[in-house]
């Protein structure tokens, strides 16, 4: 039976992925649109290649609206000398690019969340084929794959660094190992709540080392969350060997998602006052925050209580809360991974 080979893809790089040096280019997509017939979106990218060794690609702004990414990698695409590198490092640090200059978790253009969207088709939205070049021409090149998240607009997280519990163990330590080279102050060993449509998983299911972060959030960045950005991307390729010294390593605190009973959605909409703040402890019983109805006074606020013992790892962002949002993460503190 004759099987029909793969469409090709739209985009097209504008630098050449194989060669030695340093380019700025473009991932060139083309996009029809009433301001620009025969238009494209030109996603910024940056290649840095010397000599022999594995090749990484950094990723950021995979959501629009998470910028300690985006912020570490502009930064390091420019200084980034090649005589330093054994290998390759492919720098993207818009990924989402339509959505990151809209400053939206999604793309303007389709709503597509790119981050839900992989493997992404060649003949699909504007962010299913950011997806599918992603898939089937740079994750093929790349030994280790960094992709920064943090909280967006309506999250905002302990700064941590995380992998995933893999059905490969080997290549679960591999993944966690890069986790501790990071060394964001907190390290996660992260349950999705719901990995399908993920660059994750695409790596992951590839056997490829796959790190991600959550590194703050609330819709911008702190000068310390860009810091813990900026060591780790060097620590990662400095641990993958592209850079030829030892990672410079800080303390971090394992932490773990054990199960759903981590995760609080709000039931109802309302005003949240929460009773404790990111990185502190909790007991199974406390509360963690109080939701007052907004539409009269005297209505008692539902209270969400703990299910289990650890520590706020991620709360919501701003102080109105509708039905169905993630009010809160709990994570439990490990002594080691
Ligand atoms: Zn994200």
């Amino acid at each position: 039976m004759l099987v029909p080979s793969p469409r090709p893809s739209p985009v097209t790089p504008t630098l050449d992925l194989d060669a030695r040096g340093v380019q700025h280019g473009h991932l060139r997509l083309p996009h029809s649109r009433d301001d620009s017939a025969w238009g494209s979106v030109m996603i910024p990218i940056c290649v840095i290649a010397n000599g022999d060794g594995p090749t990484a690609l950094l990723t950021g702004g995979n959501h629009g609206d998470e910028y300690e990414g985006p912020a570490a990698l502009f930064e390091l695409a420019r200084t980034l000398a090649p005589e330093a590198v054994s290998g390759r490092v492919i720098i993207i640090p818009a990924l989402n690019y339509p959505a990151f200059r809209a400053g939206t978790r999604t793309s303007p253009i389709d709503r597509g969340n790119l981050n839900r969207s992989f493997p992404g088709r060649p003949d699909g939205t504007v962010t299913e084929k950011i997806a599918d070049y992603v898939t089937r021409h740079l994750v093929p090149l790349a030994d280790v794959v960094l992709d920064f998240h943090s909280g967006g607009k309506t999250l905002d997280f302990l700064p941590y660094a995380a992998a995933h519990e893999l059905p490969d163990k080997d290549q679960e330590a591999r993944c966690f190992a890069a986790v501790a080279a990071f060394s964001a102050p907190y390290s996660m060993k992260m349950l999705e709540i719901d990995a399908v449509g993920m660059l994750d998983t695409t790596v992951e299911e590839l056997g490829k080392v796959f790190i991600t972060t959550e590194l703050g959030g609330a819709g911008t960045a702190s000068a310390h969350s860009i810091g813990i950005a900026r060591r780790g991307a060097t620590n990662v390729l400095k641990h993958a060997g592209i850079l030829k010294c030892e990672p410079e390593r800080q303390a971090t605190r394992w932490l773990d998602m054990p199960s759903s009973d981590c995760f609080a959605f709000a039931q109802d909409d309302g005003l949240i006052a929460f009773q404790i703040d990111l990185g502190q402890p909790v007991r199974a019983g406390d509360v963690i925050a109080r939701v007052y109805p907004i539409g009269r006074t005297g209505g008692a606020p539902a209270e969400y209580r703990a299910a289990l013992d650890g520590m706020l790892a991620a709360r919501h962002v701003p102080g109105l809360i509708k039905a169905g949002d993630c009010l809160a993460v709990l994570a439990v503190v490990k002594e080691r991974l």
